[in-house]
């Protein structure tokens, strides 16, 4: 894996944390790979990654792993709020509004070498590859519903809930009666928070609600045909959350 040094850019300081638990990946939504270089690198955007990924597959490294860059911004995961700390961000040349609308196949093979590299060097599970809409439900949407998360499963490089047996999903159900959590909703944010995500907002307004089940989906579930239908969505959250619970997933 080749990787590019000529542009570096001064946003980043120290990491507040030594551990990088996650790695969150990205879309630029700018037109090019130069005028993403150029406002990556720009000390008044105040934004950074420690990597971009161009079309063509080319790999820059803008910011050292060792410090913390700055692509998350008001974020949250798992009980952490600065993402920034714990994590490495991977920036990709992409826009839904330019001719960059594609995940080419270079650019694509890229990111695999390098996330597996990375998750290899800091031990990262599949898990903690997350996409910034993860981190950031109400704010953000990339890299969006386009993105391969489904190429990635094949090299072992992203989560998937899989199948998990009639009775268990049984035993998770009957927990949560016996508790009288009983609303779908309710069930859901818990089950979504255990997983990590900010519940917070969506406690409050349904319209924060829907936003953080429409980034759920646009991971985990992208040939859902009708995303309104939460039939499927509701079932695969449940699946997730029994997962992460049976098999002690998470530290
Ligand atoms: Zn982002």
């Amino acid at each position: 894996m080749k990787l590019i040094h000529n542009f570096k850019s001064p946003n980043f300081n120290k990491r507040k944390h030594n551990k990088i638990e996650l790695i969150i990946v990205h879309y630029t939504a700018l037109e090019n790979i130069n005028e993403s270089l150029r406002y990556l690198c720009d000390i008044k955007n105040k934004v950074s990654c420690h990597y971009l990924i161009s079309q063509k597959g080319q790999i820059y490294n803008l910011v050292s792993e060792k410090n913390r860059a700055w692509h998350a911004g008001i974020s949250y995961w798992n009980l952490e709020n600065d993402i920034n700390s714990n994590s490495i961000g991977i920036e990709l040349d992409y826009s839904p509004n330019y001719q960059n609308n594609i995940f080419s196949k270079k650019l694509v093979s890229s990111l695999i070498a390098l996330l597996k590299n990375l998750k290899k060097k800091y031990n990262i599970s599949n898990y903690n590859i997350l996409a910034h809409s993860d981190v950031s439900p109400y704010r953000k949407i990339d890299p969006g519903s386009k993105f391969p998360w489904n190429t990635l499963y094949k090299y072992d490089l992203a989560f998937s809930p899989e199948k998990v047996s009639k009775n268990k999903i049984k035993s998770i159900r009957n927990w949560f009666k016996k508790r009288d959590i009983s609303s779908k909703k309710n069930i859901t944010l818990f089950m979504l928070a255990y997983i990590g995500y900010d519940t917070s907002l969506s406690n409050q307004k349904n319209f924060y609600y829907n936003c953080l089940l429409k980034n759920y989906q646009n991971h985990y579930l992208q040939n859902l045909k009708n995303s309104k239908n939460l039939h499927k969505t509701y079932d695969l959250i449940e699946k997730h959350f029994c997962i992460l619970v049976l098999t002690n997933l998470k530290k």
